[in-house]
């Protein structure tokens, strides 16, 4: 080991020693030997031995002061992801409850996130809490990452940018949500560093002349404050600080503000040792400085639902600069800084070292959840954060939200009440399970569909949880004698048109649809199919009926082929609800992308990118006036960036498909109705004879990908007539 490394133990093992007195700094040790021979030859970026990261991470739970068990946990945290090291090894080595929370932080590390709808995030943030059945498990987690933040500049653009965007959505909300502001803090800061460098860079450097300005203020109101309270035989300890440049620059872009206008830059803590003297102390700032009114929050007689409690008030400096002052016990500073953290020390704490008195609040705070054991506090936290909701994966990577107990049957209904009513099995982390699996956190469910599904069972009423299945389930039950004869009439149908040699495809397709049903006269092909199954109409009257009207639709098309073949059907508008997937930004893959409003941009406009102060890229078309506008404001310009469309035809390859058939009229015909559905681009089409009543035919079209060309390979193979389909070779 380097002397260097023996260094970062050694202040390491002093953090443990000051905070944590009782931890065994034998076993630490024993923890840092193996992760370090685990570790052994890996590098991070920055070229430093990778065991620098656990070593760090375990510094900060250290600060934190919480258990030996999670510094033990944090030195391990990335042994069985990244080496050799197993659960079972850990386990025997370390102990049950080692093994299990570094098994947690590895399956946390698994979960792939992508940027979502905020609806999406907030299931998935929750998810991640509910998968941690260790709450020390999140609190590792979040060293972790704040580690990873603290060493981001090694990393690339791109992955800045991901890896902050994710602490933004994710972490920071979650560390937030167990209190622990100094953690949600410093990951905002970070975060926002990478993601609006430019907004990042205004305001640190707006606050550091403020500072210059005010050099003396700092001294000045921090004196004041501790003489004054000195006198009134208070005990206190006060210091400034500067507010953190997420919360100015959140204050700025919610409230349209301008850097000026943010009120309180500064903020000062008043701590003092008991609830009373709080209250003490806010009757003398109030009388010292003028206070701002509307500004006074209690949040001692009403803590905020992640126990944060203070005292806060914002004053009128004599400088005319205002302030806040938060005031609070040492206790509620804890709280306030490590939330969650500091619980779970004190939980440790009052094992038998008769220091209850100290945690007086605490007691109280428990009291009014009606807890009668401390003890009990923590497993209550933990079943009752979100005991009622399981959190689920799509195999696409969609987080669902079911209620607790649920089965692959209140998923599938939960993704639409087709699949549920098709279902035949149901796959959960790729393993065949039974219909009445309990789903559990994290599981990726895959369910089984098939056409010849006879429908939902009544059993199935019993087993699931959700009531939205539930009434799905009933719905179909009511409409099961409708289905029936619509399955009996199709059958009846389809066999009468095999007769008539017609592709079914001839009737379905969005084009002669319309004009069949207007000619069968019924809304739509299951309303026929339903009169057919129960005998109100004769399928081979609506057949000779049908072979008429494709006739006559035949005769019109075939004047006009070269036509079909060039002209594209309009494009659909591009779907609101995935937009980031048209745009690729020069530079950043899987950053958010919106379309402005003022110009609404469609595909095929020449456009631009704007990097929003929401740290999202809203695009605009290059004629739009507040582009025009904002690229010649110096202040602005920085910001517009290239963009363009992804699936332009440059984006497309370029392929060609061979075709081999039997000899047919209205074969190409065919075939172009295929390729024309597709929505897809032929740049050219020969067919010709080659004896033997066969015939092939070569398209030259381009693609955007490779399941695009396979599904049309598939389509043209289906025509009648078609032996072969190939890719061709150039
Ligand atoms: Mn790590």
């Amino acid at each position: 080991m380097t002397e260097e490394l023996e260094k970062l133990y050694k202040d390491f093992e002093d953090t443990v020693r000051k905070n944590m007195p009782s931890a065994s700094l034998e076993n630490i040790r024993r923890a840092f030997d193996y992760a370090y021979k685990c570790h052994d030859g890996q590098k991070r970026k920055s070229g430093e031995p990778y065991i620098t990261h656990p070593l760090a991470a375990a510094k900060i739970i250290a600060e934190m002061g919480i258990d030996e068990e999670s510094v033990i946990a944090a030195l391990l945290h990335d042994c069985i992801e990244d080496t050799g090291s197993t659960h079972e090894e850990i386990e025997k080595l370390f102990g049950k409850d080692v093994a299990e929370i570094v098994e947690g932080v590895t399956k946390l590390t698994r979960v792939t996130y992508t940027s979502k709808e905020e609806e999406q995030m907030e299931n998935f943030r929750k998810m991640l809490l509910a998968m941690a059945k260790d709450i020390r498990v999140i609190i590792i987690k979040l060293a972790d990452r704040l580690h990873n933040m603290r060493t981001l500049e090694y990393h690339t653009e791109q992955k800045q940018r991901e890896k902050a965007l994710e602490t933004m959505e994710i972490y920071a909300p979650i560390a937030h949500r167990l209190g622990m502001q100094k953690f949600k803090w410093e990951l905002e800061d970070r975060s926002i560093q990478f993601l609006d460098p430019i907004g990042y860079k205004a305001i640190a450097e707006g606050l550091k002349k403020k500072k210059e300005q005010n050099e003396t203020f700092f001294d000045n109101v921090q004196t004041k404050i501790t003489e004054r309270l000195a006198e009134n035989g208070i005990k206190c300890t006060v210091y400034g600080r500067i507010k953190h440049i997420y919360s100015i620059y959140r204050k700025m872009y919610s409230q349209n503000k301008t850097f000026d206008e943010v009120l309180d830059l500064y903020a000062f803590r008043v701590i003092v040792d008991d609830i009373a003297d709080c209250y003490n102390v806010l009757g003398y700032i109030h009388d010292m400085y003028r206070p701002i009114p509307g500004h006074f929050k209690d949040y001692i007689g009403t803590p905020k639902p992640n126990m944060y409690q203070s005292l806060h008030t914002t004053v009128l400096g004599t400088e005319g600069i205002p302030f806040e002052v938060q005031i609070r016990t040492w206790e509620m500073h804890q709280t306030a800084e490590y939330g969650i953290a500091a619980h779970w020390k004190y939980k440790q704490g009052i094992k038998g070292t008769g220091d209850e008195e100290k945690f007086a609040w605490i007691r109280r705070l428990l009291e009014t959840q009606q807890e009668s054991d401390a003890q009990d506090f923590f497993k209550e936290l933990k079943t009752d954060m979100f005991s009622d909701e399981v959190f689920v994966f799509t195999p696409q990577g969609d987080v669902i939200n079911l209620p607790a107990g649920a089965t692959p049957i209140d998923f599938a209904y939960n993704i639409h009440s087709a699949i549920g009513n098709r279902m035949t099995g149901a796959k959960v982390n790729g393993r065949i399970v039974p219909f009445t699996q309990i789903l559990e956190n994290g599981d990726i469910v895959e369910v089984i569909t098939s056409n010849a599904s006879r429908g939902p069972s009544r059993d199935w009423l019993k087993i699931v949880k959700s009531p939205e299945a539930r009434n799905k389930i009933r719905q179909w039950f009511k409409k099961e004698r409708r289905e029936e004869n619509i399955e009996h009439g199709k059958a009846m149908f389809e066999e009468e048109l095999r007769r008539a040699g017609i592709p079914m495809q001839d009737v379905t397709n969005d084009e002669n649809l319309p004009r069949i049903l207007k000619r069968v006269a019924y809304p739509n092909l299951d309303d026929l199919f339903a009169a057919i199954g129960y005998g109100g109409a004769s399928a081979q009257k609506s057949v000779n009926k049908i072979r008429e009207e494709l006739r006559t639709i035949e005769k019109a098309k075939k004047s006009d082929l070269e036509t079909v073949l060039t002209q594209q059907q309009p494009k659909p508008a591009p779907k609101k609800e995935h937009p980031v997937h048209g745009i690729v930004v020069e530079g950043v893959d899987n950053c958010l992308v919106k379309f402005s409003r003022c110009c609404t941009p469609v595909p095929g406009d020449d456009i631009v990118g704007f990097i929003t102060r929401g740290f999202g890229v809203s695009v605009h078309r290059r004629d739009c006036k507040n582009y025009i506008r904002s690229v010649s404001n110096p202040e602005e310009k920085d910001r517009w960036i290239n963009v363009k469309w992804a699936n332009t035809d440059s984006e497309k390859y370029t392929t060609a498909i061979h075709i081999t058939a039997k000899e047919r009229s209205g074969l190409v015909m065919d075939i172009a109705m295929v390729l024309n559905s597709a929505n897809l681009k032929i740049t050219s089409f020969n067919a010709r004879d080659v004896g033997n009543g066969m015939s092939t035919a070569t398209v030259v079209l381009g693609v955007r990908n490779s399941i695009e060309l396979k599904s049309t390979m598939a389509k043209l193979n289906s025509i009648k007539g078609v032996t072969e389909v190939t890719r061709g070779q150039e």
